[in-house]
């Protein structure tokens, strides 16, 4: 489970749209075990856009679906602090993506000990590959697994 599917939000949550991808959105936690909402291009969500979180993240609980928010846009945060939703709800300001695959990375990132680069990946297999490929010098057995 190192990959949330991406669910990319329209530009405006509102009663429409939020009726309109609501279906979709509610299939997607169903099915997936982790599922990540973009908010990147939504410049406006109201309160229908809201209880359409709201409503994803009961259902995702209720099928052991892992739900993150991805916004970092400060009108909706703010939003989301005014509701309380910023304690309940898994909200980041992106993903961060794997050096190696760009897949993204969410949870705690695999990194390599005394990496100054500040390379990131979403498995130690990942990051295992990425070493080997770059010939890098570091100890395996001294990784926290
Ligand atoms: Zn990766």
């Amino acid at each position: 489970m190192s990959t949330p599917v991406v669910f990319a939000a329209p530009e405006s949550l509102d009663a429409i749209t939020s009726g309109r991808v609501r279906p979709e959105l509610h299939a997607a936690v169903e099915r997936c075990d982790w599922v990540a909402v973009d908010l990147g291009a939504t410049r406006f969500m109201d309160m229908t856009g809201l209880g359409l979180l709201v409503g994803t993240l009961r259902r995702a609980r209720a099928h052991d679906c892992r739900l993150t928010v991805i916004c970092d846009r400060e009108l909706i945060l703010r939003m989301f602090r005014l509701t309380g939703m910023d304690r309940v709800l898994d909200v980041r300001p992106s993903l961060p993506a794997c050096t190696r695959c760009e897949r993204p990375v969410l949870g705690t990132p695999v990194t390599s000990p005394g990496d100054q680069a500040g390379r990131l990946y979403c498995t130690k297999e990942c990051r295992d590959t990425d070493a080997e490929a770059a010939q890098e010098q570091w100890y395996p057995s001294g990784v926290a697994t």
